[in-house]
């Protein structure tokens, strides 16, 4: 069992941190949010005053932040954590950020001598709450060895997809996919409610034919159909519309490093970018489907 440093408990790290308090690991939390560092603590985590006072006798470090610039200010310059982080440490970031910015991190944590894998994840809150992640991870064969007991007490699937920063870029590619297959999926059973069918119907059908998809299966965006999705509770809990829109704007700036073209990735931005204007940006992205069903 490890001395863990968790960082970040928001909808993702806060049933992250408690798999691995339930597995047996000493987890030390911090959140700039205190209600969130109360929930890991309940789940039998140890709640530090700061980002630097999780650090104390670490062996493994995880952070789990909305964004690039969360990432980078929390580790590097004069008051970044990573002057901080115990010798031999391994670092897992598991936020979705830009690839380059993985890169920079990494490359500034291996400066001090510490190994740095990007671990982006998928499977949403609800596979963060069962253990039953995706981890998708970028870094040397040595320290993704080392990360693995760690990850499986969080996930089920590990991935070993290349060099630091190629776990997000797999990431990227992953949701660029799910932001184009959930707006559509809205947008079919729009058409099917403003043609008086079920929706419920049409999602269960969908569900067991050819565009059956996370989406019709398990984060229906429809409300009523499916009751533990977040489209049933309001649009909360889940996987935030910006948080889809910076994830569809990494997936742009990446395809025009290298000159791919990716109209679907782009329409879609497109539609998140509206949804969150329409004052849904910190609704769960299925939400998406207001825009194409006119409901306000
Ligand atoms: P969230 O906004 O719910 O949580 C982020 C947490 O980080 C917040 O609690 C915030 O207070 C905390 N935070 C920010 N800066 C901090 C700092 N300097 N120190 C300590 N805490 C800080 O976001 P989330 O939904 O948990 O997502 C986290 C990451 O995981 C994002 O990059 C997102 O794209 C990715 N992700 C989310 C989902 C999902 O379904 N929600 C799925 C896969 C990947």
């Amino acid at each position: 069992m490890s001395h863990i440093a968790f960082i970040g408990l928001g909808n993702m790290g806060g049933p992250m941190a408690a798999n691995l308090a339930r597995a047996g690991h000493s987890v030390r939390v911090f959140d700039l949010v205190p209600a969130a560092v109360a929930h890991a603590v309940e789940a039998g985590a140890v709640a530090a005053k700061d980002a630097v006072d999780t650090l104390a006798g670490a062996e493994v470090v995880i952070t789990m932040l909305p964004a690039s610039r969360h990432v980078e200010g929390l580790f590097l310059g004069e008051q970044g954590i990573l002057s901080h982080i115990p010798a031999g440490a391994l670092v897992i970031d598991c936020s979705t950020i830009a690839p380059a910015s993985a890169r920079k991190v990494a490359e500034a944590a291996a400066a001090r001598g510490l190994s740095m894998i990007d671990a982006p994840v998928s499977g949403g809150t609800a596979g963060a709450a069962a253990g039953t992640l995706t981890f998708i991870v970028g870094g040397d064969d040595a320290s993704f060895d080392r990360a693995k007991p760690v990850l499986s007490a969080m996930g089920k699937n590990l991935f070993h997809v290349g060099a630091s920063g190629a776990g997000q870029v797999a990431k990227l590619c992953n949701n660029m996919a799910l932001g184009a297959i959930m707006a559509v999926t809205g947008e079919a059973i729009a058409l099917g409610v403003a043609h008086g069918l079920d929706p419920r119907v049409l999602s269960q059908m969908m569900a067991v034919s050819t565009s059956r998809s996370w989406a019709t299966e398990v984060c229906n965006p429809w409300p009523g159909v499916l009751e533990n999705a977040p489209a049933s509770r309001g649009y909360t809990g889940g996987f935030g519309n910006d948080l889809m829109l910076k994830d569809l704007g990494l997936a742009a700036e990446a395809a025009m490093s290298v000159g791919a073209s990716i109209p679907l990735g782009e329409l879609s931005r497109n539609l998140y970018a509206m949804n969150s204007k329409a004052g849904n940006g910190k609704l769960d992205f299925s939400s998406v489907v207001k825009l194409l069903s006119g409901e306000k």
